[in-house]
C-alpha cells in the first residue's frame, strides 16, 4: 500500500501571542497587510520596492513566463548605492554600519561614511585590476570587513560576486571558480578559528591551478602566523592596492533590475551544490522588506546575525538586508566557543545587541553546553530572536525562548532557502502568535502551500510538498550555466509552481510545519514520517542534545528507523537509556516511529553550514560507500560513526 502523504505525528500545542508592548511598536502591526498583499501581490511588492532608491523608477512590476520571472524590469538601480551611499547623504552618515569583532578580541567600527569610502576605493582598485561589469569575482575570505567591502565594490561596478565560504577546501573552491569562470580571486593570508589559522591562502594557491584566475588579491589578516607568500605577478596585496587607489567617489554603475547581483552555491545538504543566480532589484527588495517586516528593524537596533557571509543567510542578513535598511550590524569573525562558550553572549552584552539571529544547530549546541554560559552575561538588551537553517525542534525553541530571550522576546522562525533569497515563511512578530517548531505563516506577498502528488492542497494535518505558487521578487532566476537543471529541479514536478524540496504540513490555523527534506522522508510500513518529528521527540528527552534519524532498508517494514543521538554533557550512555529513549519516542508520537536502533555519537555529520547530512547516515546504515562528502564539515566524524554503527548491539 503506497501512501503519498506524510503522517503528522507530533502534537505541539504551546502558543505564544505577541505582547501588547511589542505589537504597539511593531513596523508591521496592521493585520490587514496579509489580505491586501493577497488581493494585490504586485501592488504590495511595488510598494515595498519604493523603499529602495531607483535611478530609473520601474513602471512594470512582474512579467511571468514560467519558470522565468522578471521583476521591476524597466527599473534601474545600484545595490551598493542602496546599501551604503544613500545613507551617507542623510542623517545616518555617521551612524555605525558595521561593528566588527575579530576572534582574538580586536574590533573595528565602520560608519556608513567610512564604509562608503572603503567600498569606493575597492571599486577603483578592482577596476584598475581589470574587473568590468558582468565579470565574476570569486571571494574566499574569513568574516572580516573586507568581505562585505569586496562584495559591495563588485556591486558598485556591476560585477557579479561569487562568495565561497572560507571553510571550504581547495577542491570545493576550485569547482566553484571553474563553474563561475572567474578571472580574479579575492582571499586572505588566513583567518582565525578557535585560535588557529585557517590556511585560506594555501587552499587558494592549490585551487587556482588550471583555472582562468589571473589575479589573486590577498588581504593580510593573520600576518606572520600564516606563512603564506605572494606569488609574483599573480598575487597582489589588498592594502597596497587600496593605497594606490583614488579616494574620490566611485560612480555607481547603473544596473537593470534584472541584471545579476551575485551567484551563490547551495549548502550541499542533499547533493551537489547548485549555483544560484540572484537579480539586483528583486533580490534587494526581498532582503530589504524582510528586515522591516520579520525583523521589525528600527534605527536604534543593533542587529547580530551569526551566519557566515559565505551562506545566503549572511548575504541577506549580514550584508544586503541590514545595510540597505540603514541598520547597525554586528559581524563576528570566529567560533562561538573561543575563548569560552559564552562568546556570543559576551558580544550581545558588549554591543547591546537587540536582535539576534542564529541557527538551530547552534541552539542545540548551546543546550548541550548548558544554560550557565548565557547566564554569565547581561542579555537584557535583546528584544527579538530569530532562527533559520533547519526545522527547530520544539524543545530547542523553548530553550532559546527561556534562556536567551528570558521569556520576553518573540522568536521568528524563518523558513527560506538560498533559492528564495529572503525569508518566506515566518511570523510578523507584532502580529503572529508563534508555536514552537512552526515557521508559522507565509509572509505577505508569498503564496506558500502544501500539496499532494497531484498538486492539490492537502487537508490540515496531512503532509505533502512545500511549494510556492506565485513568483516573488527575490526568487532565483536560474542555476548558473544550467537552465535545464533549474527547470527540472524547481519546476519539473508542477507546472509553474516552485517546488522547494521540503516536506511540510499545515495545521488548522494554516501554520506551516516543515517536516524535513523530501529526500529524507522515512517510510515505515507505508507510513511516511518526516525526520523533524522523530528527531524532536528524541530532543524532547532531557538527556538528549541532538538527534538525527534515518530510514534504513528493512525486509518487513520497508524501512526501519535508526536514530543517531548526541547526549547532553555529563550524561552517560547505557543500555537502559536506549530503551528509555525508544519508549520516549513511542509516548511522544506513537509506536510507528519507534526507533529500531539507537547509536550514541558525540558528533553528527553536518554540512559546513551546520545542517545534518542524513544521506551519509543512510549510507552508513545500509553499508554503502559514502556519497558526495565535499560539503561535510568534519570528515573524521564519519569514520567514528561507522565504527560506532558497527559496534551497536
Ligand atoms: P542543498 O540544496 O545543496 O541540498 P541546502 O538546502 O541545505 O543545500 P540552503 O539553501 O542553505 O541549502 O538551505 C535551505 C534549506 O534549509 C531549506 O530547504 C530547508 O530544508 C532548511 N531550512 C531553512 N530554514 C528552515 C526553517 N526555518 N525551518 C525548517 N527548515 C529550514
Ligand atoms: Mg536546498
Amino acid at each position: 500500500m503506497q501512501q503519498e502523504e506524510f503522517d503528522s505525528l507530533l502534537k505541539e500545542t504551546r502558543r505564544f501571542e505577541p505582547s501588547e508592548e511589542f505589537r504597539n511598536q511593531a513596523n508591521f502591526r496592521d493585520p490587514t497587510v496579509y489580505d491586501r498583499a493577497r488581493q494585490d501581490p504586485e501592488g504590495y511588492w511595488a510598494e515595498q520596492a519604493r523603499h529602495l532608491d531607483w535611478v530609473t523608477p520601474f513602471t512594470k512590476v512582474l512579467e511571468w513566463d514560467p519558470p522565468h520571472a522578471r521583476w521591476f524590469s524597466d527599473g534601474q538601480l545600484n545595490a551598493a548605492y542602496n546599501a551604503v551611499d544613500r545613507h551617507r547623504l542623510g542623517p545616518r552618515k555617521n551612524k555605525a554600519a558595521i561593528l566588527w569583532e575579530g576572534e582574538p578580541g580586536d574590533s573595528k567600527v565602520y560608519t556608513y561614511e567610512m564604509l562608503g569610502r572603503e567600498v569606493d576605493r575597492a571599486a577603483h582598485m578592482l577596476t584598475r585590476l581589470g574587473v568590468r561589469r558582468g565579470d565574476r569575482v570569486t571571494i574566499y575570505l574569513p568574516m572580516i570587513p573586507e568581505l562585505p567591502i569586496a562584495m559591495l565594490a563588485c556591486a558598485k561596478i556591476g560585477a557579479i560576486h561569487s562568495v565561497v565560504f572560507g571553510g571550504f577546501s581547495s577542491q570545493s573552491l576550485k569547482d566553484r571558480i571553474m563553474d563561475a569562470e572567474s578571472k580574479i580571486l579575492i582571499t586572505a593570508d588566513g583567518g582565525w578559528r578557535r585560535g588557529r589559522v585557517v590556511p585560506l591562502k594555501a587552499n587558494a594557491d592549490e585551487a587556482v591551478k588550471g583555472t582562468p584566475v589571473e589575479t589573486v588579491l590577498v588581504v593580510k589578516r593573520v600576518g606572520e602566523a600564516s606563512g603564506a607568500a605572494l606569488t609574483p605577478d599573480r598575487d597582489k596585496d589588498w592594502a597596497e592596492e587600496m593605497a594606490k587607489s583614488p579616494t574620490t567617489p566611485f560612480p555607481a554603475e547603473t544596473m537593470g533590475a534584472e541584471d545579476i547581483l551575485y551567484l551563490l552555491y547551495t549548502s550541499g545538504t542533499t547533493g551537489k551544490p547548485k549555483g544560484i543566480v540572484h537579480s539586483t532589484g528583486g533580490y534587494l527588495v526581498g532582503a530589504n522588506t524582510s528586515m522591516r517586516s520579520v525583523f521589525d528593524l528600527k534605527d536604534e537596533d543593533i542587529f547580530f546575525c551569526t551566519a557566515d557571509v559565505g551562506w545566503v543567510t549572511g548575504h541577506t542578513y549580514v550584508v544586503y538586508g541590514p545595510l540597505s535598511a540603514g541598520a547597525t550590524v554586528v559581524m563576528y569573525e570566529g567560533a562561538p566557543d573561543y575563548p569560552d562558550r559564552d562568546r556570543f553572549w559576551a558580544i550581545v552584552e558588549k554591543y547591546g545587541v537587540t536582535i539576534f539571529y542564529t541557527a538551530p544547530t547552534s541552539i542545540r549546541t548551546f543546550m548541550k553546553w548548558g544554560p550557565e554560559y548565557p547566564k554569565r552575561r547581561n542579555l537584557s538588551s535583546l528584544r527579538l530572536l530569530g532562527t533559520v537553517g533547519e526545522p527547530i525542534n520544539p524543545e530547542a525553541w523553548m530553550w532559546y525562548h527561556e534562556h536567551i530571550g528570558a521569556g520576553r522576546c518573540p522568536i521568528v522562525d524563518t523558513w527560506w532557502q538560498t533559492e528564495t533569497g529572503c525569508a518566506v515563511i515566518a511570523p510578523l512578530p507584532g502580529l503572529t502568535a508563534t508555536k514552537p517548531g512552526s515557521a508559522t505563516l507565509p509572509l505577505p506577498g508569498f503564496e506558500a502551500d502544501v500539496v499532494d502528488e497531484d498538486g492539490n492542497p492537502v487537508e490540515p494535518g496531512r503532509g505533502g510538498y512545500l511549494v510556492l505558487k506565485r513568483p516573488w521578487p527575490s526568487m532565483l532566476r536560474t542555476i548558473w550555466g544550467d537552465d535545464e537543471r533549474f527547470r527540472n529541479t524547481y519546476f519539473g514536478k508542477f507546472d509553474g509552481i516552485y517546488l522547494s524540496g521540503d516536506g511540510a504540513h499545515k495545521d488548522e490555523d494554516g501554520y506551516v510545519w516543515v517536516l524535513g527534506r523530501m529526500d529524507d522522508v522515512i517510510n515505515v510500513s507505508g507510513h511516511r514520517i518526516g525526520t523533524m518529528e522523530a528527531e524532536s521527540a528524541l530532543v524532547d528527552h532531557p538527556a538528549v542534545a541532538e538527534a538525527a534519524v534515518i530510514g534504513r532498508a528493512h525486509e518487513i517494514k520497508g524501512q526501519a528507523i535508526t536514530a543517531f543521538v548526541t547526549l547532553k554533557e555529563g550524561v552517560e550512555s547505557d543500555p537502559a537509556l536506549v530503551d528509555e529513549l525508544k519508549q520516549h519516542v513511542v509516548e511522544k508520537i506513537g509506536a510507528l516511529a519507534r526507533p529500531e536502533e539507537i547509536v550514541f555519537a558525540p558528533e553528527l555529520p553536518k554540512t559546513r553550514s551546520g545542517k545534518i547530512m542524513r544521506r551519509l547516515l543512510r549510507d552508513v546504515a545500509e553499508g554503502r560507500v559514502l556519497g558526495d562528502t565535499t560539503t561535510l564539515a568534519d570528515p573524521g566524524v564519519m569514520e567514528d560513526l561507522k565504527a560506532r554503527y558497527a559496534e551497536k548491539e
